[in-house]
């Protein structure tokens, strides 16, 4: 036994309700996969387009599909018709493009903004003025097939377990702002996405609704 369902269970037991764990599979053959999803688990997150639409085409159909990696626009078209949540939505460029490939798949696609709070350069995401900017713009109002259910974030690499909590409690400060400052979509802006393995402990006292736990879960990945 490969102790993916313990791992996965345990997690799952500590956590309050109302909060999601998405089991991140990515690298992660289909049969690890099925090990959780035999648990019960359906929420899965993937981070590279081709992989996402292997696994949803080989695996069972009741999964839900969370994209949580950096999306470019030109392939949105291949996850639209099935992908439950996208966390990695950094532009009102890449929202347009969902939009429409949402309305040729005649459904709405959830979506979370993702915020840079890290220090690090390489890391994605949106400041605060950029959100404010985004949701304000008379474009996005018309963009009726996406709905912002939330925020994203992910922490720095560091050992400072001060400096990531930091980092989350000013994500949970702007989600705070941004669902009192907005009018549309009010009622569905309630996910804060924000905890990995490493961290998701400090994310949880910090407010987090829903945790990206892949190795604690699957093991140590191995790229080629
Ligand atoms: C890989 C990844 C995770 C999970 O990372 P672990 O440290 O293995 O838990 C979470 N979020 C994002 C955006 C990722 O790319």
């Amino acid at each position: 036994m490969s102790g993916i369902a313990d791992k996965l269970t345990e997690i799952k037991n500590k956590l309050e309700e109302g909060v999601t764990l998405v089991a991140v599979s990515k690298t992660k053959p289909t049969e690890d996969v099925l090990e959780a999803y035999n648990t019960g688990h359906r929420i899965f997150g993937e981070n590279k387009v081709q992989e996402l639409v292997y696994k949803y085409e080989t695996l069972p159909k009741d999964i839900e599909w969370h994209m949580i990696g950096h999306l470019q626009a030109n392939k949105v078209k291949y996850i639209a018709s099935f992908i439950s949540l996208i966390h990695s939505v950094d532009s009102l460029k890449l929202l347009r493009t969902i939009n429409k490939e949402a309305i040729k798949n005649n459904r709405i696609i959830n979506c979370l903004l993702q915020v840079k709070i890290a220090d690090e350069k390489s890391k994605f995401g949106l400041n605060f003025e950029d959100l404010v900017q985004l949701i304000e713009s008379p474009e996005f109002s018309e963009l009726q097939n996406v709905r912002i259910v939330g925020l994203m974030g992910m922490a720095t690499f560091t050992d400072s377990e001060e400096q990531v909590r930091e980092e989350f409690k000013s994500l949970k400060s702007i989600f705070s702002k941004l669902k009192e400052n907005q009018t549309r979509n009010n009622s569905y802006f309630s996910e804060i996405s924000m905890g990995m393995s490493g961290d998701y402990q400090i994310a949880l006292e910090e407010g987090s609704t829903m945790i990206r736990v892949g190795s604690n879960i699957f093991g140590e990945r191995v790229y080629q």
